[in-house]
């Protein structure tokens, strides 16, 4: 079995990606929740509903939602004058709608996951990284936002002065996630944001050790490439986060405790002495994963920089 840790958007390529390369009965993913947010009472989840939705082959086109699905109910909120600003579509409130019915009947969120899986056709285990909930807060010059209203509603344009992961000491790793991090045959950790999704499931108690554990076996792959994110505002959180660069030699810093093995992309192969200084072995590959094909070409190199 190969575990990946995983975010949302960039995340779920290389979930894909591996998906293809060694199939998904022998995939197994700890899914990021500190995005997670509440609207109009529904729990939502959308790292898990991305990496799910990949896997069931029904994510929309854009990366996240369910294909083709249409957005009634939102307008029909935005009439009344309420809030619209997070894209729920009407097929994707379906999973919401699901997800906070079993919640409201004590089912812990691993087992509702499992749940919507077997649902859609969902052969990968997919393991939310906990089940109590967990929450990013970010505090701009404006104010303290919620995760998504600082990606969605501000547009992630706002300069991080800090970041807190609100719950994370009461958090546990779910059932069957530690016992996945010291059984896999190898460990990927997805391109997803070091801070706030690799960085929010390492930080939840217990699971940052055991991956260090399994430190040999361990490959991550750079989300930066040329100096700056493939996609989204990475550059902000690590600013938040107090690091004052963004390079693939700052996330081999960041991960150099949990992982062995670094795949940068091979325009940055001038930072090679300087992550291997840190004792971690870098390997190049073509790191941009623009299509389905390009996620199954870098999860066979990232597989095979580990021997496997
Ligand atoms: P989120 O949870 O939706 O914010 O997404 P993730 O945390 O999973 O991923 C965000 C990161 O994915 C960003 O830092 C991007 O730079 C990175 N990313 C997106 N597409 C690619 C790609 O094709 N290749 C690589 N190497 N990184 C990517």
């Amino acid at each position: 079995m190969i575990l990946v840790l995983s975010g949302g958007t960039g995340g779920s390529k290389m979930v894909d990606g591996l998906a293809q390369a060694v199939g998904q009965s022998e995939l197994t993913a700890i899914v990021n929740t500190g995005d997670d947010a509440d609207f109009y009472g529904l729990r939502v989840c959308p790292d898990l509903d991305i990496c799910t939705y990949v896997l069931a082959g029904v994510v929309d086109a854009r990366g996240w939602g369910y294909a083709d699905d249409t957005f009634r109910c939102l307008e029909g909120l935005a009439t009344y004058g309420l809030d619209a600003w997070f894209g729920l579509g009407d097929r994707d409130i379906a999973t919401h709608l699901y997800r906070t019915v079993r919640m409201g009947q004590g089912t812990p969120l691993h087992v509702i996951t499992a749940e919507l899986c077997e649902r859609l056709g969902v052969e990968a285990t997919v393991l939310p990284m906990c089940d109590e909930p967990v929450r990013s807060r970010i505090t701009t010059p404006g104010g303290e936002r919620t995760f998504q209203e600082y990606l969605v509603k501000h547009g992630a344009k706002e300069e991080i002065t800090s970041i807190r992961m609100e719950g994370i000491d009461d958090a546990r790793p779910v059932p069957g996630a530690l016992e996945a991090i010291a059984a896999a045959e190898r460990i990927v950790i997805a391109p997803s944001s070091p801070i706030v999704s690799i960085g929010t499931i390492l930080a939840v108690p217990g699971i940052r050790a055991a991956v260090a554990a399994r430190r040999r076996d361990v490959v991550a792959v750079s989300p930066i490439i040329g100096g700056r994110p493939v996609e989204g505002p990475a550059h902000r959180f690590l600013a938040g986060a107090g690091y004052t660069e963004c390079s693939a030699t700052q996330m081999s810093r960041i991960y150099a405790e949990v992982c062995g093995t670094f795949v940068l992309d091979a325009s940055d192969a001038a930072e090679i002495p300087a992550i291997e200084a840190l004792g971690v072995r870098a390997v190049l590959a073509d790191a941009l994963m623009p299509d389905r094909p390009a996620r199954v070409r870098l999860a066979r190199e990232v597989l095979s920089a580990v021997g496997r």
